[in-house]
């Protein structure tokens, strides 16, 4: 819901743009602060949801982490004032420059994915007179439930060590030098609504920590990923999601010694509900069986509906937004059939001029914009 204010606003600006609610923002990163302290839980901002210049520094004030995974996000973080020792850099596919930066800058962390990675890190380690602090990242197998184009912890896809290759993975380790394997991370999948998969997660994770425990590996670093899911359905009742219960359920289930520091990485969680993609209806096509709002936004702008089927909320502002007339397909005005942002939304009367929100889009909007069909750069303007 916005404010009257904030209407008049949106209404002398030039559209699209994105609207963040840097104030929202704020109370969200208390919450979660609030909630993780208790359990002196570690928490990692992951980097890729959303850039912004004005967002990323209201999280770094919060003082949590970077969990970065490319040589640009871990240069980002860096030149936003991330502390160095709390960076992470993760990723399946990391290049040899990626790594040397990463090596220069002594981050915190490498999350590794496979033994050839690990071999390669030791060998740019080595040519620096470096040792490396890597966590391996563990494909637990369990599955997240969620959309299967962002799954991640399943044995089909792409990320991770396996189960089955642990033997292999300990010997590697054994020998390379410039390695120091300070933990193990995990990171199933995004937009998990379900507590019960993070509690099935915690149980794998117990098992795994035993096994390299067992194997004679000092594991000081738990980091159990990102993934927790938002509710897109109502951006405004439920605006920020339930950390307090999120975070007790990795206390209760996550076995952990007193040495045992336990890490997150979230991402959408934290800045999803934050910000709009605002926008305004160009034309409107009746149609015998569908009618088309066609705005100026599209999939340039944000792409998760075209990329992984998203749903996001969409509202009519310039009009009684409990009136829900009519159906639209709200489209965008891109060359492609996917560039859509909902099927047969319920909306008042809708006409050229009016401005058009669609909600809870902070997380995998911006970052994800692009300009194809040669579109301008979308602008971005704050709450603070
Ligand atoms: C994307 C990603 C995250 C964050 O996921 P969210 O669903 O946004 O919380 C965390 N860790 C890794 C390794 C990731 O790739």
């Amino acid at each position: 819901m916005f404010s009257q204010e904030q209407l008049n606003k949106f209404s002398t600006q030039e559209t699209p743009f994105y609207y963040y609610d840097l104030a929202l923002l704020r109370r969200t990163l208390e919450a979660c602060s609030t909630a993780s302290s208790k359990y002196n839980f570690h928490v990692h901002y992951a980097m890729k949801a959303n850039v912004d210049p004005r967002v990323l520094d209201t999280i770094r004030s919060f003082k949590i982490g970077a969990d970065c995974v490319s040589g640009g996000e871990v240069k980002k973080a860096i030149e936003c004032g991330f502390t160095n020792d709390k960076v992470v850099f993760a990723g399946v596919g990391k290049s040899d420059p990626e790594i040397n930066y990463a090596l220069d800058q002594d981050i915190f962390c490498f999350n590794v994915e496979s033994i050839q990675e690990l071999e390669i890190i030791n060998e740019l380690a080595l040519q620096k007179g470096k040792t490396a602090k890597v966590a391996l990242r563990i494909n637990p197998n369990v599955n997240a439930y969620t959309h299967k184009y962002i799954t991640t912890g399943l044995e089909e896809n792409k990320f991770g060590i396996n189960q089955w290759e642990f033997e292999k993975v300990a010997a590697a380790i054994k020998i390379l030098s410039n390695i120091e394997c300070i933990g193990l991370h995990f990171h199933i999948g995004s937009q998990i609504t379900d507590f019960n998969v993070f509690k099935s997660l915690c149980i794998k994770v117990n098992e795994i920590v035993n096994w390299f425990t067992n194997h004679h590996f000092n594991i000081k670093v738990i980091n159990v990923g990102g993934g927790l899911g938002v509710d897109y359905y109502n951006p405004d009742t439920n605006n920020i999601v339930d950390f307090e219960t999120y975070f007790r359920i990795f206390d209760s289930f996550l076995e952990r010694s007193a040495n045992q520091e336990v890490h997150f990485e979230l991402g959408r969680a934290l800045v999803a509900n934050c910000g709009s993609l605002i926008s305004r209806v160009l034309f409107v096509k009746y149609g015998q069986v569908t009618n088309f709002a066609i705005l100026d936004a599209g999939m340039t702008e944000l792409m998760r509906p075209a990329l992984y089927q998203a749903y996001h909320k969409i509202e009519n502002l310039s009009k009684d937004h409990n009136v829900k007339n009519k159906k639209y397909d709200v489209v965008g005005p891109i060359c492609e059939s996917t560039d859509c942002f909902g099927k047969a939304v319920e909306l008042p009367d809708t006409n050229r001029g009016d401005l058009i929100a669609i909600r809870t889009a902070g997380a995998y909007g911006e970052v994800m914009a692009s300009n194809y069909n040669l579109r301008n750069k979308v602008n971005v303007i704050y709450n603070e």
